[in-house]
């Protein structure tokens, strides 16, 4: 850890000493450079930087993971977003049409899909074939085999045990729904102001293990903020240990890719006929540009850069619970199942040879009792942001919402479930680990989205380098 530290410590000086000598000699900034010219180089508690990311992303990751997502498996996603918000009462739905999401009809999802969550078992598969022939779905359960059923009550033990780190959405609820992701693309609603912030504040407030006395910078619900508060923030959060740090970094990068996201897709024109959206750059200047946040917007362009390393070393881990031949993508059409598996496994390939991966292993290896509460206040902490997302008075953003929290939530489960993946059985059923299809489907959809941002950071420099 003392190492580590001195590293950090080391590392961050350099960085500071590289930027200020920079600015020193450099001619006054264009609109690109005072969005993006911070945003280059190494990325605080990381080996890793940001150009190599670009690079990886935008030319070999991107337009693959695209293609999964477009497939029947990854795009349809089982929601509940009726369920009550736990805190408080007064969530106005007040009627944006930007906010709507149109849930599937019941003959719009593949059966293979709607039937149960364990199809990927091969056995599993091969009954629920010779079931649909015989036209009775409903049987299938009580004709799994023993082993098979004890795996299955065993994953739903696991579902509720303390390693998962999102608050499930009950999908057996008649409330439950399933929505088709491609028709109701994350972009902007005009969902702002008091309601909006309210949760975003909910959520640094009371999840980011910070003292009470120390208010966000630049955070509009908090009155008489100024610039010593803003450094109180800071020195507290170079202050913290790096996992507490990496918490506030990953929902703060959560943050800027929505923030990014409604940018990129901003409802430019509107006539009776049609809506037109595209990119709005003062949009996004506003958000991230380094002198109207007064330096903010670029540190929160490197914590997406964290989110996405964060993410991509999960997907890096859980490649082995992939490649099981008994793993599938199951929709019921036998020919696209397969197709979708190895393009899944070639991404999953793909990421696993990205050369600077996250070390998951500085998170908690400090003393093993503190290590512990830490990982079980960090899954606290995780799970009570799952809930406020029923709070979001923006059905689409809940939705969006929703899914990029438990994506993430299954991120963490995994990097904290090395060893059981590393032990799993090559074949049959794995006891230990398991992904549900909604695990599944949020995962990589989750992941779809940084990765869609970090595409769109490119989109947006060049846009602003073309206007000056
Ligand atoms: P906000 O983004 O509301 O931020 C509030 C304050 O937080 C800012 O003033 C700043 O101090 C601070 N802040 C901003 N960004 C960061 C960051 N990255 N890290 C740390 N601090 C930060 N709107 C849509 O149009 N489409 C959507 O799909 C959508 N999804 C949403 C999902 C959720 C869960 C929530 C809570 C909101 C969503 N919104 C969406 C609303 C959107 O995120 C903004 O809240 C809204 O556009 C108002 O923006 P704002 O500029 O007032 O600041």
């Amino acid at each position: 850890m003392d190492r580590g530290w001195g590293f950090l410590i080391g590392l961050l000086g350099a960085v500071w000493l590289l930027t200020s000598g920079h600015e020193e000699q450099q001619p006054p900034e264009t609109a690109a450079q005072r969005c993006f010219c911070q945003v280059s180089g190494y990325l605080d508690d990381c080996t890793c930087d940001v150009e190599t990311i670009d690079r990886f992303n935008n030319y070999r990751l991107f337009p693959r993971l695209q293609k999964l997502l477009e497939s029947d498996y990854f795009r349809y996603y089982k929601v509940n977003l009726k369920r009550p918000c736990p805190f408080w009462n007064d969530i106005s739905q007040c009627g944006r049409r930007d906010c709507a999401v149109k849930p599937c009809q019941s003959d719009e999802v593949p059966d293979g899909i709607k039937s149960a969550s364990y199809k990927y078992s091969e056995e599993a598969n091969n009954l629920i074939e010779e079931c649909e022939q015989a036209e009775r779905l409903g049987a299938v359960d009580e004709s799994l085999s023993e082993e098979t059923q004890k795996a299955v009550l065993q994953w739903t033990k696991h579902d509720d045990s303390s390693d998962n780190f999102c608050e499930a959405d009950d999908i057996q609820s008649p409330d439950a729904e399933y929505v088709d992701l491609l028709l109701n693309p994350e972009r902007y609603t005009g969902y702002k102001g008091p309601d909006a912030w309210k949760i975003w504040n909910v959520i640094y407030e009371e999840n980011c293990f910070k003292p009470q006395a120390i208010k966000r910078p630049l955070n509009p619900l908090a009155s008489g903020q100024g610039k010593s508060e803003e450094n109180t923030f800071y020195s507290w959060l170079e202050g913290l240990c790096v996992e507490k740090r990496a918490f506030y970094r990953l929902i703060s990068g959560l943050h800027a890719s929505i923030n990014v996201h409604l940018s990129a897709r901003y409802l430019l024109q509107e006539t009776w006929l049609e809506k037109k959206w595209g990119h709005n750059i003062t949009e996004f200047q506003q958000r991230f540009d380094g002198i109207l946040t007064e330096g903010e917007g670029p540190r929160r362009l490197k914590n997406l850069y964290f989110l996405y390393l964060i993410e991509l070393r999960a997907l890096s881990k859980v490649l082995p619970f992939f490649e099981r031949p008994d793993f599938q993508l199951f929709t019921g059409n036998k020919i696209q199942d397969e197709e979708n598996k190895m393009l899944l496994l070639e991404i999953l390939h793909e990421i696993k040879s990205f050369p600077l991966h996250f070390d998951e292993n500085s998170f908690f290896a400090g003393d093993k009792k503190e290590a512990h509460k830490l990982k079980e206040d960090f899954r606290l902490h995780f799970r009570n942001i799952s809930r406020i997302m029923d709070c979001v008075g923006c059905f689409k953003c809940r939705l969006w919402g929703k899914l990029q929290t438990q994506g993430l939530g299954t991120a963490l489960k995994i990097l904290f479930s090395e060893k059981l993946i590393a032990n799993m059985p090559e074949s049959g059923p794995s006891y230990e680990f398991h992904l549900t299809r909604q695990e599944i489907v949020s995962l990589f959809n989750a992941f779809g989205r940084i990765s869609t941002s970090v595409k769109e950071l490119e989109n947006f420099r060049n846009l602003l380098q073309s206007i000056h």
